[in-house]
């Protein structure tokens, strides 16, 4: 737990009464029954590091902060989210699909690319083929950030 809890980010788990208004709360929970933000918050307070590394739990979260509207003590389970998906990808645990977009990002500036349909689609209703991206300014954050060299290493 403290090594959550010491992250920017993950400051949120020592607020957490595990009173589960968070599960009852999130979109993405009433779709995904693995995706249970309280039962992350519990796997954090009891240590299962290795549980929490492999499971995809975290990676189902949209980051919409309805959690965090709904926590009596104000706990930014969203935030922990974050804070345990840095871990993960730093202990190389990424998911392979969200590898994969974040291969994307680096090479084409978009985390996703363009389809046939959606091609057709952009056609049918007036737009050009591919909406522009600024590839060689997003590449130049990437490589700033660091995040290049993290995902080259994955
Ligand atoms: S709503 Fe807040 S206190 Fe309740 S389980 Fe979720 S994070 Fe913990
Ligand atoms: S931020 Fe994530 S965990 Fe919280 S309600 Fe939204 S999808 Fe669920």
């Amino acid at each position: 737990m403290h090594e959550v809890a010491n992250t920017p980010r993950g400051r949120g788990i020592l607020a957490c009464i595990q009173c589960g208004r968070c599960s009852g709360s999130c979109p993405v929970a009433r779709l995904i029954s693995e995706h249970n933000p309280r039962r992350l918050m519990e796997m954090i307070i009891l240590g299962s590091r290795d549980e929490i590394l492999h499971t995809q739990l975290p990676w189902y979260c949209l980051s919409c902060f309805t959690c965090l509207d709904r926590c009596p003590q104000g706990g930014d389970v969203a935030e922990v989210m974050f804070a345990i998906r840095n871990i993960a990808v730093r202990e190389k645990n990424m998911p392979d699909g969200f590898a994969a977009q974040a291969k994307n990002l680096i090479e084409t500036g978009r985390v996703v690319t363009s389809t046939a349909s959606m091609v057709r689609k952009r056609e049918e209703i007036g737009l050009s083929k591919e909406h522009s991206t600024a590839t060689e300014d997003v590449q130049k954050i990437l490589k700033k950030t660091g995040f290049s060299k993290i995902i080259a290493s994955k």
